[in-house]
């Protein structure tokens, strides 16, 4: 797939280039690039932000102090690499929301049940002796999935359940005896040691990028730090700006399969624009009146859009009707009744109610 789009004429990739800055509207944008020390101004009618996601680095279960602890993509490299002596080993143990689903992470990250389920099953089929631990919180293998839960337990894959009050704990430094953990079995109601060739964590999926890409962009970021998709209905794959879409983990943590269904999505999107010869804008937006600014930057601040600028030939703020979004806040904020509201002004607001009354 990377040579197809390499290879297609209609497709530019920009590897190595950072974003600097981008202006516009949707229909019509304006980002600045940066390459090799240039900078490269490209225009585009849409924008597709998918920036992907990364594992984080646990804190905990000995990570780092012996080179047979694993996080799920470093185990799932090793796999791919040099997968025999894991293939060989005696005992494995998976242990899941390695920093999810608590205070620092409050999300779970999706996959990383499933991923423990799928390679315990291929453990077992290459290795069908050897033991396998898994350590969880809450198993989420759901829809189609739980069938792989379900081929794991009749496969001998044996599942522990631990709360946070009853951690596992994990014991690396011994060198004779190698890696030991120790958890509670809440069905056996005490405490198990398992010596384990190997460990996976399945750390968290955070961001990647995304605070930056968030701030060049203007859209919004959600509480965990990924990218917001619109609050408002019937506007799925859009970020809080039109004609900027997101897909991937860049929107939270999911799988390949759903990540592909919803970069198909953004691109369906994006084509409503694309499609089109022309863009009108304006509608319900807001208008400077030029002549009673006093440029004291108050609708500046205000917008949370960060729509009007400062004009300085004209002297005056100024709000490009492409980029407003209509919501109202400069006009109320305005000391100087600058700002008004092209088809909903004070006046028709303050003549309704006499309207009403001659009725
Ligand atoms: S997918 Fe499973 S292991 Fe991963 S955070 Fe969610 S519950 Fe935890
Ligand atoms: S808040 Fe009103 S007066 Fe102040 S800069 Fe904006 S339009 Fe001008
Ligand atoms: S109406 Fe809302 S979106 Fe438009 S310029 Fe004013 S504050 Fe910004």
């Amino acid at each position: 797939m990377i040579s197809r789009v390499e290879e297609n004429e209609h497709i530019e990739v920009l590897l190595n280039t950072t974003v600097k800055e981008s202006k516009g509207f949707a229909g019509s944008f304006l980002t600045t690039l940066a390459r090799d020390g240039k900078n490269l101004d490209v225009a585009h009618g849409v924008t597709i932000l998918a920036t992907g996601g990364k594992a984080s680095t646990p804190s905990e279960y000995a990570y780092g102090e012996n080179n047979s602890i694993y996080t799920w993509n470093e185990l799932e490299e090793k796999l791919l690499t040099d997968p025999d002596p894991l293939y060989n080993a005696k005992c494995a143990v998976f242990i899941q929301c390695v920093g999810s689903r608590e205070p620092q992470h409050p999300y779970c990250s999706n996959v990383c049940c499933t991923f423990s389920v799928r390679t315990a099953i291929d453990l077992k089929s290459k290795n069908p002796d050897m033991d396998i631990f898994i350590l969880y919180r809450e198993m989420r293998t759901f829809g189609e999935r739980e069938a792989l839960f379900r081929e794991a337990r009749e496969k001998g894959v044996i599942f522990v359940r631990f709360d946070l009050d009853h951690k596992p704990t994990v014991a690396s430094k011994d060198k004779k005896s190698g890696l030991q953990v120790i958890a509670y079995d809440p069905i056996l109601e005490k405490s198990i040691a398992i010596r384990p060739d190997f460990i996976s964590l399945q750390s968290a999926i955070i961001p990647d990028g995304t605070t930056e890409i968030a701030k060049i962009f203007h859209v919004e970021l959600d509480p965990d730090g990924f990218l917001a998709e619109s609050p408002q209905k019937m506007r799925p794959m859009e970020t809080s700006r039109p004609g900027i879409y997101l897909a991937g983990l860049a929107h939270y943590p999911k799988d390949t399969g759903e990540s592909i269904a919803q970069a198909k999505g953004a691109a369906a999107r994006s084509l409503e624009i694309l499609k089109q010869d022309t863009i009108q804008a304006g509608g319900l937006v807001a208008e400077v009146r030029t002549e009673k600014c006093a440029v004291c930057c108050t609708c500046v601040r205000t917008c949370p859009f960060h729509v009007p600028v400062i004009d300085h030939d004209l002297g005056a703020a100024f709000i490009d009707p492409a980029l407003c979004r209509g919501c109202g806040m400069c006009v109320a904020e305005c000391p100087g009744k600058a700002i008004i509201m092209t088809s909903c002004s004070d006046e028709m607001l303050n003549r309704a109610p006499l309207v009403l009354l001659e009725q």
